[in-house]
C-alpha cells in the first residue's frame, strides 16, 4: 500500500503534471489545482537532455514527446559567426532507441503532459488556488481561492519561482532575486542544415543559440546582462531582440534579421532562488521551480523539475513512515539541484563579468558527469 492515497498537487505546469502522471501510475488519487482559468502555455521551445528524456521514458510519455519534437544528436559550440569551434556528441541515457536531445515547443510538452495526466486519471481544477492550509498529524484541511476545501493525505507545491506555496510553508524571506541577465526567444523556419543545438559565444560574454523545435521550426535565443532589470516596452521587443543579436554572424546573424513581429517575441529577466533542505514541513512539500529556479545557462530547469517528480512519486509509494519517504526524496535530489543551480548562476557571472581564470568547460563538463548519474 502507498504511504499517501490522496495529493493534490498546487500548480499544473511541468512538475506539476509530470508528478501527477507518476502518482497516478501508482494508483494515487490525485487533484490538481491551476491558477490559470485555461492553459495558456507560451510558445517557444525547450530543450530536453537525456536526463530528461530519462524522465520521460520512467513516466511512459517519451514516446509522445519524440513524436512532438525534434531528435538531435549534440552541440555545436561556435564563436560570434557561428564557425564550428567544438562539438559534443550526446549521451543518448535512456537507451539506444531515445534521443540524447530532444528540442520540444512549450506547447507540445505541454499537450503530452496534460493529455497523459488525463488519460491517466488525475482530476484537474482550473482557475483555482490555495488559500488556506490546515496540517494535522494524518491530514492536509485545504482551502480553495473558489470557497471549497478538502482534505488531502498530502500537498504538493509545483507552482513555480514565485510559488505562493513556499511563501506560505516558508514565510516570505524566500524569493527569487533577479540574476542580472534576461533571456530573448523567437520561433524561427529551420534551416535544413540545423539538425544539431548551436551556441554561438562572444569573448564579451553575451550568448546566442539555435535549437531545432520541429522539422519545419527552431527557435533563437539570446542570453546577457540587462543591468537594472529594465521593463521594455512591448511593440519594441522585435528591434530590442535584433540589436541584442547584432554581434552575431552566420546561420543566426541571418535569421535574426527575421525577427519583426514584437508580439512573438518572449523575453525573461533570469531569476533564482534556492529553498533549504527540506523542501517540506509535514505533509506539504516543494518540488521544481518553486525549491529551486535554475537559470537556463545549462538547460536543466525542467529536466531537475521532472526528475524530481519522478523520485517523489517513487518515493509517496513506498510502504512505511511518510518522513521517511520525505527523508530520502531530499537525498537524492538536494544536491544535485543545488549544485545544477550554483552551476548555472556561475556561468550567467562569468557571462555578466568575464574571467580570464573561468573555466566553463570543466565546469559543464562536471555538470554533465552530475546529470549521467542514476536518480
Ligand atoms: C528563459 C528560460 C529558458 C528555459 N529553458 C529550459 C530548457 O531549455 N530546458 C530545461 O530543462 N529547462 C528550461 N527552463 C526551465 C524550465 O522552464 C523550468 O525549470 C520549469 O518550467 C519548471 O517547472 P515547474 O512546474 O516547477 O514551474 P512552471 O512550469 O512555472 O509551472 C508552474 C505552474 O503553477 C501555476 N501556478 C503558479 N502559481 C500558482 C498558484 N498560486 N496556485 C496554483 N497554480 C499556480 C502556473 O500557472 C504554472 O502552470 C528555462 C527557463 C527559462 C526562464
Amino acid at each position: 500500500m502507498p504511504n499517501v492515497s490522496k495529493v493534490l498537487i498546487v500548480g499544473g505546469g511541468i512538475g506539476g503534471l509530470a508528478l501527477s502522471i507518476g502518482l497516478r501510475r501508482a494508483g494515487i488519487d490525485v487533484e490538481i489545482a491551476e491558477i490559470k482559468q485555461q492553459w495558456t502555455v507560451y510558445h517557444v521551445g525547450i530543450i530536453a537532455q537525456s536526463n530528461l528524456v530519462r524522465a520521460m521514458v520512467g513516466l511512459g510519455i517519451a514516446d509522445d514527446c519524440v513524436a512532438a519534437g525534434f531528435p538531435y544528436q549534440g552541440l555545436r559550440f561556435c564563436d560570434a559567426n557561428g564557425n564550428v569551434m567544438n562539438e559534443t556528441p550526446g549521451v543518448k541515457l535512456a537507451g539506444p532507441n531515445y534521443p540524447a536531445f530532444l528540442g520540444l515547443t512549450r506547447p507540445a510538452l505541454h499537450d503530452v503532459l496534460f493529455s497523459a495526466s488525463k488519460k491517466a486519471g488525475a482530476q484537474v481544477h482550473l482557475g483555482v488556488s490555495v488559500a488556506e492550509l490546515r496540517q494535522s498529524e494524518s491530514k492536509v484541511a485545504v482551502r480553495f481561492t473558489d470557497g471549497s476545501g478538502r482534505e488531502y493525505d498530502f500537498v504538493v507545491g509545483g507552482d513555480g519561482v514565485h510559488s505562493q506555496l513556499r511563501t506560505m510553508l516558508f514565510g516570505d524571506h524566500l524569493q527569487p532575486r533577479f540574476t542580472g541577465e534576461g533571456v530573448w526567444r523567437y520561433n524561427v523556419r529551420r534551416p535544413p542544415e540545423i539538425d544539431y543545438g548551436s551556441i554561438y559565444a562572444t569573448s564579451e560574454g553575451p550568448k546566442a543559440g539555435l535549437i531545432p523545435l520541429t522539422r519545419e521550426t527552431a527557435y533563437i535565443f539570446q542570453i546577457g546582462p540587462e543591468p537594472g532589470n529594465p521593463r521594455f516596452p512591448k511593440n519594441e521587443l522585435a528591434d530590442i531582440m535584433r540589436e541584442r543579436l547584432k554581434p552575431f554572424g552566420g546561420t543566426i546573424g541571418e535569421l535574426a534579421r527575421g525577427i519583426t513581429d514584437p508580439a512573438l517575441v518572449v523575453y525573461r529577466p533570469l531569476e533564482s532562488v534556492l529553498v533549504p533542505s527540506p523542501w517540506y514541513r509535514g505533509r506539504v512539500a516543494l518540488i521544481g521551480d518553486a525549491a529551486h529556479s535554475i537559470t537556463p545557462h545549462l538547460g536543466q530547469g525542467a529536466a531537475q523539475t521532472v526528475e524530481d517528480a519522478v523520485v517523489l512519486a517513487e518515493e509517496l509509494q513506498k510502504n512505511g513512515p511518510l518522513q521517511d519517504s520525505l527523508q530520502s526524496f531530499m537525498r537524492r535530489r538536494f544536491e544535485r539541484c543545488k549544485f545544477i543551480l550554483e552551476a548555472s548562476l556561475q556561468i550567467g557571472e562569468w557571462e555578466m563579468h568575464p574571467d580570464p581564470k573561468a573555466d566553463v568547460g570543466s565546469l559543464m563538463g562536471r555538470v554533465a558527469q552530475t546529470v549521467v548519474q542514476p536518480l
